[in-house]
């Protein structure tokens, strides 16, 4: 595995990963799972934010501490991406949301840009990228070609599950994007699905199934 690839081992994401494979789960309680499993994998794709250290009152004294000194854009890949946005954001409330809409061609299986409203310069530091499945990685390379064409200078991607092949893909175009993941799959089938994977994240999480 390429060094940027980052696959967690977390107790708590491999238990909650095969609750969200599980085809019994319900779209409620998958949308529960990936908001959660979202944040643990982000907790661990932020863990080298800059900080400064400031220092605030206490009610007893003065405490030294730190604050996030990098502004923080999360970018979400409609429309499966959209399930991660919460809990990310409930943990980092000043990061900006900006989204990509990037559906796949089933003829080709390319990505489709047909949502993308960036300002004109960039407006954060550091993007995460986010999309339960990387699938061929045509998605999220669209996405980050998109970023680096608007400037963003630091990107990482910030998924759930790989197959093998995006993995591959995303790391030989862009081997600056570290790459985040709760687990890393077989392969791809003949119509582009991760196998085992958990299906289509959108369908699972939307009810569209
Ligand atoms: N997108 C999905 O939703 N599922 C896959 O398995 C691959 C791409």
């Amino acid at each position: 595995m390429a060094p940027q690839v980052h696959v967690s081992t977390h107790p708590l994401v491999q238990h909650k990963m095969t609750l969200l494979r599980d085809q019994r789960t319900d779209p409620k309680k998958f949308r529960e799972l990936l908001r959660e499993i979202a944040v643990l994998i982000a907790y661990e794709a932020t863990s080298d934010l800059a900080t400064e250290e400031v220092t605030v009152m206490t009610p007893l004294g003065q405490a030294s501490g730190y604050r996030l000194r990098e502004r923080v854009g999360l970018v979400p890949i409609l429309r499966a991406g959209l399930g991660m946005v919460e809990g990310i954001w409930n943990m980092m409330p000043n990061a900006e949301v900006w989204h990509i809409g990037l559906r796949r061609d089933e003829q080709t299986l390319k990505p489709v840009e047909y949502y993308n409203r960036l300002p004109v310069s960039p407006t954060v530091d550091v993007c995460l990228v986010l999309d339960p499945m990387l699938a061929t990685g045509g998605s999220a390379v669209a996405a980050v070609d998109i970023l680096k064409r608007w400037g963003a200078r630091r990107i990482k991607f910030v998924g759930v599950i790989a197959a093998p092949e995006g993995i591959r893909c995303l790391t030989t175009t862009y081997p600056d994007v570290p790459i985040y993941l709760a687990a890393v799959d077989e392969r791809l089938n003949e119509a582009g699905y991760i196998v085992p994977g958990l299906g289509d994240a959108g369908d699972r999480l939307f009810g569209t199934g």
